[in-house]
């Protein structure tokens, strides 16, 4: 039996009526095509065409016409819809009518880049751990008031927080993942989940899906899920720390038994690939105005390019797992990223880094942020872009990670940070209105 005959029939078990076929825009957001389970086969096939045009930093107008073309491996059932109009899904690659893959498609981006690795020898895993917010709807909206009053690793925060996150538990475990664990975090209302880490490609559909899933059980319980970066000023935001490693020939490739820290020359590579564009990175793993008023002192966020394998104050941390789970956590992105665009780059600067054999800085050991500035600047220890039009000018001078990304990609990351940030910029904030409104 063929592959598609094998995917119809599973549709047909599952009494599927209707299908999203799913796929990224530049910003990392879920985009939608549903069509019927009748037009499953039409979709295994041929795929599906839809209006790019519509799509922000998607398409021009000129070249509209796209195709959806379902990746098999990514079928999954919505768990939460019932089940007499059940639904199903699949995350799509984009192609040009032509049936080239369209540069414009964040998943083709970090297929590229994998494919990249993959001719050296390497496969690149991830394992992001999402943090995220449970706040009251109000009135029918979302508001930023805490649902509870709960601290790190509380046992039971209150019964409604410890309930829905049971539930976008058992609804991702439904859709494919196997979670690792899942805590409440540092500030009241927030909270984390890990799922077990994986092929790039495999996390960063994961990580989209994981969003999109948390925020549909939340509002099912009257809450409102979000990954904004840093929602509330003065407790902590939310982190994506991405832990990264690389495998070849079925071993990681970060381990060493024989170094004294039991680190591989590639992992010390690596490490000094991603420092070296950690500027740039900073742009797509931390792409919004707010994702800056996370990476600040004081709250467990990154502020200093640096790395550590003992300290949490690094911009990259070596937990001490060693074996099979030796990686490095990269702990700058947040929730709010695209993680195909995140991805590629960090695994475009790592393998730079690989190829060139870059030496990294010293280990970072002592506590940075407990470090005089003067310290610091001895120890050639550099900070973050603190905004995201800073961020942006360190991307478009990065030749490395905009070649990764193509033209197109490169282009509307461009325009998408500026027009932000202008609208930022010339915005009267509360803040300001408090500040001078009564002063002058
Ligand atoms: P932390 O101590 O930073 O809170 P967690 O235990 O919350 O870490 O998350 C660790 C993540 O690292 C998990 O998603 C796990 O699957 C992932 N991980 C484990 N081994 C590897 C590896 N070899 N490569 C990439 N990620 C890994
Ligand atoms: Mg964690
Ligand atoms: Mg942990
Ligand atoms: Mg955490
Ligand atoms: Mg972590």
């Amino acid at each position: 039996m063929s592959e598609i005959s094998r995917m119809l029939e599973r549709i047909e078990k599952d009494k599927v009526k209707f299908i999203r076929l799913q796929f990224s825009d530049i910003q990392g957001q879920i985009k939608n095509v549903a069509i019927p389970a009748m037009q499953a086969e039409k979709a295994l096939t041929q795929g599906i065409s839809f209006d790019g045009s519509s799509i922000e930093g998607f398409a021009r107008i000129e070249e509209s016409d796209m195709l959806l073309k379902p990746d098999h491996t990514t079928y999954a059932v919505l768990p939460w819809r019932p089940e007499e109009s059940r639904v199903a899904r699949f995350i799509c690659d984009v192609y040009r009518p032509d049936g080239t893959p369209f540069e414009g498609d964040p998943r083709y981006i970090l297929k590229k880049t994998l494919a990249e690795a993959a001719e050296m020898g390497y496969t690149f895993n991830t394992g992001p751990e999402l943090e995220f917010f449970l706040f009251k709807m109000i009135n029918g909206k979302p508001s930023i008031e805490f649902q509870d009053q709960g601290g790190y690793f509380d046992l039971a925060p209150t019964d409604l927080a410890e309930n829905v996150r049971r539930d976008i538990i058992l609804a991702l475990t439904e859709m494919g993942f196997e979670i690792e664990a899942s805590h409440h975090e540092v500030a009241e209302s927030q909270h984390e989940i890990d799922f077990k880490y994986g092929d790039a490609l495999k996390t960063a559909d994961n990580v989209v899906t994981f969003r999109f899933a948390t925020k549909t059980i939340a509002l099912l319980n009257n809450l409102h899920a979000t990954f904004m970066a840093k929602p509330v000023y003065g407790i902590n935001g939310s982190g994506m720390h991405v832990n990264c490693s690389l495998f070849k020939d079925g071993k990681n490739a970060f381990f060493d038994p024989d170094t004294p820290n039991q680190l591989s020359r590639d992992s010390q590579h690596f490490i000094a690939g991603v420092l070296n564009h950690a500027k740039s990175i900073t742009r797509i793993a931390n792409p919004t105005v707010n994702s800056y008023k996370r990476l600040v002192p004081g709250y467990e966020a990154p502020v200093y390019i640096a790395w550590s394998a003992s300290n949490r104050t690094a911009l990259i941390r070596v937990p001490a797992p060693r074996g099979s789970s030796t990686r490095i956590e990269l702990r700058s992105p947040d929730p709010t990223c695209n993680p195909y665009l995140t991805f590629a780059s960090i695994l475009a600067a790592g393998i730079e880094g690989i190829k060139n054999e870059i030496e990294p800085p010293a280990d970072a050991s002592k506590n940075i942020f407990h470090m005089t500035e003067a310290e610091r600047k001895q120890a050639h220890i550099d900070t973050l872009p603190g905004d995201l039009i800073t961020s942006n000018r360190y991307l478009m001078e990065d030749d490395l990670i905009c070649s990764t990304f193509g033209e197109h990609v490169t282009g509307a990351l461009n325009s998408i940070a500026e027009m932000e940030w202008d609208s930022y910029r010339t915005t009267v904030h509360p803040w300001e209105v408090e500040q001078y409104l009564t002063r002058y």
